[in-house]
């Protein structure tokens, strides 16, 4: 059999193994992490630090193919890889979306709309930043940013040494507030020959910056949205020759769909396609990245929705498996702590 390896050891590559592990695939998981849930699942794991050479050889030379779940592998060790096994997604994906200025000058060369935006590399810049953009605004740090980390609102200029300190004095982006009427996400695989598939857009919630609920069928103002959204990721991923499922999150407003980010990955939102849609984002990851026919997207029975169980919501699973229609998944993290994606439920029907 052939072996594929995973670069990160979050739920993300969890659940990639397990698409995998069904497909007849080894799973071989790189992290450098003590704890891995990912690496839980298969019997093959490396345990190294994202610059560990000589590891990450022995780990090209152990596996087939490679992908990543998490978007904060260094663009390097992707490069390097690359010089021994083939990796899909590649590393160019993975260079636009760590940063979020190349990201959205990027979908911006590409026709699409996204915030009003500046750079923002020192404190002073800041002010000219705010004269430019207006407020309300968000102040987010260019890199590694994730689940709403890194980012300071704006609400009235006298805010921006607050703003600036809370992000940790580091170079930023500054973004215009979108008054926006829901978020929806675009989750699409692309196969190693062009193909194209979307999954339907979800409505999704955020509480405190961190995804809580992803439903469908979504607003109407959503529906109305996401062939323009569609269009808008089929370019990126056109552009990119992208290989793999590529996630792009959207705002719906009035004006139209306005581009947040992208994730060149599978994505939270889209957990509820293991039970909801035909094929999961994870299978056809899978099957992208391995060069087989893309599964069916199709969602055979509405209303889905997934929600989150983060910190304490963790201690309501026995509860939901006494609900017998609930499809619970209970990632194994052992630490609880507030704010820590630890498990999702989904309902179909
Ligand atoms: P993720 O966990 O999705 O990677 P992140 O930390 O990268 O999150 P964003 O997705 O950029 O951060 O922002 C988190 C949330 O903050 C968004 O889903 C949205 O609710 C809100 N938000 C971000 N940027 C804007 C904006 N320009 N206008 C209005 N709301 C915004
Ligand atoms: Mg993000
Ligand atoms: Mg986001």
């Amino acid at each position: 059999g052939s072996t594929i390896g995973i670069l990160g050891g979050g739920q993300l590559g969890r659940m990639l193994a397990v698409a995998a592990a069904q497909l007849g695939y080894k799973v071989h998981v790189y992290a450098p992490d003590a704890e891995s849930v990912a690496a839980e699942v298969t019997a093959h794991h490396t345990q190294a630090a994202w610059d560990d050479e000589p590891r990450l050889a022995g780990f090209a030379a152990a596996c087939d193919i490679v992908t990543f779940e998490f978007e904060n592998v260094p663009v390097d060790t992707v490069r390097f890889l690359s010089g021994h096994v083939a990796v899909h997604p590649g590393g160019k994906p993975l260079e636009i979306a760590q940063d979020r200025l190349t990201e959205k000058s990027f979908v911006a060369d590409l026709g699409g709309r996204t915030a009003p935006f500046a750079a923002v590399p020192t404190r002073a810049a800041l002010d000219s930043a705010l004269a430019a953009i207006g407020t309300p605004a968000i102040l987010k740090t260019v890199r590694m940013g994730y689940d709403g980390k890194g980012q300071a609102r704006i609400a009235a200029p006298a805010d921006a040494d607050a703003a600036w300190e809370a992000i940790g004095s580091q170079p930023a982006i500054l973004e215009g507030f979108v008054a926006f009427d829901h978020e929806f996400s675009v989750i699409m695989v692309r196969g190693i020959d062009g193909e194209t598939r979307f999954w339907d857009s979800s409505a999704n919630v955020h509480e405190g910056g961190i995804l809580a609920v992803s439903s469908l069928p979504p607003p109407s103002i959503v529906l109305d949205q996401q062939p323009a959204a569609r269009a808008m990721m089929a370019a990126i991923g056109d552009a990119l020759d992208y290989v793999g499922v590529l996630t792009g999150e959207f705002f719906a407003t009035d004006a139209g769909p306005v581009f947040n980010e992208m994730a060149p990955r599978v994505h939270n939102s889209g957990h509820w396609t293991i039970e909801g849609a035909v094929t999961s984002q994870f299978e056809n990851h899978i099957r992208a990245v391995a060069g087989l026919p893309l599964g069916d997207t199709a969602v055979p029975l509405l209303p889905v929705t997934m929600h989150n169980l983060i910190g304490a919501q963790i201690e309501k699973i026995p509860a939901l498996l006494a609900d017998g229609a609930a499809h619970v998944h209970h990632y194994g993290k052992t630490e609880v702590r507030d704010g820590r994606k630890l498990g999702h439920v989904t309902w179909v029907g």
